[in-house]
């Protein structure tokens, strides 16, 4: 059976919709390969709100250091992602492995509904983290997917293997979310995001010096009501707590939560307390003396250095 020829104009329209088709097949197979982590959630769209993504080694790390900023953001329609490069599967004193897992990927999720944030979890055994190039991989295109203007991250000095290696990923994706053929499978950014740590008490080699605090009074209720959800972290204490900790009884556990929700209060008072000169950089005046619980960051030297308006567009909180 013989065809006869397509008339050019015909064939010419044909190969401009088989391109288009192929286009269109390798944008959806890129938002795939962009989105297939195990529970990514989908990159949100290109509508000029902030993009942030914030890595912790356990899910309730980021939830520690960023839930008061995260909430903020959120509350201005900005894309957050609170990232858990752990699954947390032996952080508590009873239980271990897929059950607590489980367990902890409920808590974080009820964390994040409260702060109206979205969420991963990446299945890495906990106290087990490496700085592997899978590892790095994994990191670069979470980054990417979520097209990041803003990165956070613990400092690489810190008592826990897993904050450290987590540190340690983030610093080196923070050059490779730019370069094309690495991971070529996801597309790499056209502009380098802005890369920060959160604060810490470790002295050596260098204490924590933060380049920004933020105020999270408005949104300090939500935050000590997400960390309170995560009760096996906090009111039953983790990996260090004990049966004493949380009793049975409703009281009991009632006032556990109490003393939980203080003991987070009075730590994120006392970063207000220890940057009082780094906050009156962001609050002139009399504002500073208003600020009660605060959250800090310090700009990593590796990734885009913004200048202090560049600084003020990522964090809008300030006016
Ligand atoms: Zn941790």
């Amino acid at each position: 059976m013989t065809h006869a020829p397509h008339p050019p104009r015909r064939r010419t329209g044909f190969t401009w919709l088989g391109l288009w088709t192929l286009g269109a097949l390798l944008a959806a197979a890129t938002a795939q390969a962009a989105a297939s982590f195990a529970g990514m959630p989908t990159p949100p769209p290109d509508d000029g709100k902030l993009r942030i993504v914030a890595f912790g080694a356990h899910p309730d790390d980021c939830e520690i250091q960023a839930g008061g900023v995260g909430a903020l953001w959120a509350q201005q329609g900005h894309h957050v992602l609170f990232v858990s490069v752990t699954n947390g599967d032996i952080g508590h004193w009873r239980e271990a492995g897929g059950p607590l897992a489980l367990r902890r990927k409920a808590e974080v999720e009820a964390a994040h509904k409260l702060l109206g944030i979205r969420g991963v979890i990446l299945d890495n055994h906990d106290g087990e983290l490496e700085p592997t190039l899978e590892n790095r991989r994994t990191l670069t295109r979470i980054i990417r997917a979520w097209k990041a203007d803003l990165v956070l991250s613990p400092r690489p000095y810190d008592y826990h293997p897993d904050h450290r290696y987590t540190a340690i990923l983030v610093q080196d994706a923070a050059f490779m979310v730019t370069v094309p053929f690495f991971c070529p499978d996801v597309p790499a950014l056209a502009k380098n995001p802005v890369f920060m740590y959160y604060t810490d008490r470790f002295q050596k080699p260098s204490p924590s010096k933060p380049d920004i605090v933020v105020a999270i009074d408005r949104v300090i209720d939500r935050k000590l009501d997400a960390l309170g959800v995560m009760i096996s972290q906090f009111a039953e204490g983790g990996a260090n707590g004990s049966a004493a900790l949380y009793p049975a009884d409703a009281a009991g556990q009632a006032a556990r939560q109490k003393q939980v929700r203080e003991n987070f209060s009075r730590r994120f008072l006392a970063t207000t307390a220890r940057f009082q000169k780094e906050l009156a950089a962001w609050y002139p005046g009399e504002a500073a003396g208003r600020v009660k619980h605060s959250e800090a960051f310090e700009l990593c030297e590796y990734g885009a250095q913004p200048n202090r308006a560049e600084l003020e567009k990522l964090f809008p909180f300030f006016r």
